[in-house]
């Protein structure tokens, strides 16, 4: 491993999939690599504070498995070693928008299936073995400390006794989710940072991990049943590791659903169609069901800065967090990873390689706001009908594409995948 000069520390706040990932990134353009975490973070897969959506079912994108390969080999096997399961797309995997069922064909690939609490397990696991870097738990980043000449220095800790300490940092990476504490701090001596761009999303998921039965203990599958304003309710069930199944149901328009098991259940009967209805009646145990509102999709328009804070480098939802529909924020996150190797790899220099990352993770976020943009129209505000009608027009014309070629189905798929061949 060769480590470019001028580049000793680089400290990322943060230790979700996108502090991780982006952590695995920069390994190679850094003598040392350090995240700071405010959980202290568990030694086997378990919800935790920080990241409380775990309790969602999370789909990792076959765009996003293949960015995490490309930077963790062998991960796809390790997480199959450790119960994710493999779902053969276009057979396993069975999606319902806008009244029929997308075709059932075998694509030629598969995706990984797993609860987003395995996933970020196995993915820190592999990052903590990087002999480079290493995660700090159970600390919390209290503010950026400033370099006097607009830049950041580093961080300082918000230690429990009061106390705080200083770490200087060559490059701080905020991956400290969609709150945005740090914006808001370096706003007030670098306006316009807070320039945000939103829609209404207005969701609300209530997910459950559900016991399958025994009969069903060797099927795969994952169902997503796309809400249509119509029809406010939809929702998607994965199969994960340990003979689980994650089902999150959500409601739209105001529409909230119940957190009584039973009553989740019978929820699931106003879906356009009733096939995740028809799982769950078989189910061995509902665990509770968790309530997540989602009133807005948020993408803070750091391309559009003519220049940010020298040494800081936003990732993840800190800049684009959208309706999770179409299981994108992950991997629009190791996008924005990817888009920081690539930069740091293309320039030594700090500042042009920031301005390489800011607009090359841009395109990322891009790509996932035109999805939510267009889906979200159809829900919201006066033209919402006209757009309803027009996304259901084009839908339909790519249904018939898709039912009657193989080849459109397949590059289909890949888009919806965030997948680059
Ligand atoms: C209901 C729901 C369902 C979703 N479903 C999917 C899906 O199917 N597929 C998908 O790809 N995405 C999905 N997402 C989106 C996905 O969860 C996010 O895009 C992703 O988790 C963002 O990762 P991140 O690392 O940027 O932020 P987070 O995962 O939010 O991580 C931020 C981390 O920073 C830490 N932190 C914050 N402040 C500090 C501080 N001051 N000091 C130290 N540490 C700090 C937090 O503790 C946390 O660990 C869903 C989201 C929701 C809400």
């Amino acid at each position: 491993m060769t480590v470019k000069q001028g580049k000793d520390i680089a400290l990322i706040i943060g230790a979700g999939t996108g502090g991780l990932l982006a952590a695995a990134a920069l390994a190679p353009h850094f003598k040392t690599v350090r995240i700071l975490e405010r959980d202290t973070l568990p030694d086997v897969p378990a919800i935790r504070k920080g990241a409380g959506q775990a309790a969602h079912l999370h789909s990792l994108l076959l765009g996003g498995l293949q960015i995490m390969e490309r930077f963790l080999p062998g991960i796809t096997q390790e997480l199959t070693l450790s119960g994710a399961k493999c779902l053969r797309a276009g057979i396993d995997q069975q999606i319902h928008e806008y009244g029929i069922w997308l075709p059932e064909r075998d694509l030629g690939c598969s995706i990984l299936a797993q609860s987003r609490y395995l996933l970020e397990h196995v993915i820190r696991s592999r990052v903590t073995q990087l002999e480079n870097v290493s995660i700090l738990d159970g600390v919390r980043v209290g503010n950026l400390t400033l370099d006097g000449v607009g830049g950041i220095a580093g961080v300082r800790l918000a230690e429990p006794d009061g106390e705080a300490r200083e770490m200087p940092a060559d490059i701080v990476v905020d991956c400290s989710g969609r709150g945005g504490k740090f914006v808001r701090q370096l706003n007030e001596l670098f306006p316009g940072m807070d320039r945000v761009d939103e829609i209404n999303s207005n969701i609300v998921y209530a997910s459950a991990i559900v016991d399958k039965p025994e009969s069903l203990a060797e099927s795969r599958e994952n169902i997503l049943i796309i809400a249509e304003p119509g029809a406010s309710a939809g929702g998607a069930l994965l199969d994960i590791e340990d003979g689980r199944w994650f089902v999150s149901l959500h409601g739209r328009n105001g529409l909230v659903p119940p957190t009584t098991p039973s009553e989740w259940v019978e929820f699931a009967r106003q879906l356009p169609a009733d096939r995740i209805y028809q799982r769950l009646i078989q189910a061995r145990k509902i665990h509770p069901v968790a309530l997540y509102k989602k009133p807005l999709s948020t993408w803070r328009r750091f391309d559009l800065m003519p220049e940010l804070p020298f040494r800081y480098f936003p990732l993840g939802d800190v800049i684009t967090s959208v309706n999770p529909t179409f299981g994108q924020g992950m991997t629009v996150g190791f996008g924005h990873a990817e888009a920081l190797h690539d930069a740091f790899s293309d320039h030594d220099d700090i500042g042009l390689a920031q301005s390489d990352y800011i607009k090359t993770s841009a395109a990322w976020s891009q790509k996932a706001w035109r999805v939510c943009a267009a889906y979200d129209s159809s829900f919201d505000g006066h033209a919402a009908k006209k757009n309803y009608e027009l996304l259901r027009a084009l839908s339909q014309k790519k249904q018939a594409e898709i039912f009657t070629s193989p080849d459109r189905h397949l590059e289909w798929f890949q888009r919806a995948q965030m997948y680059s061949c």
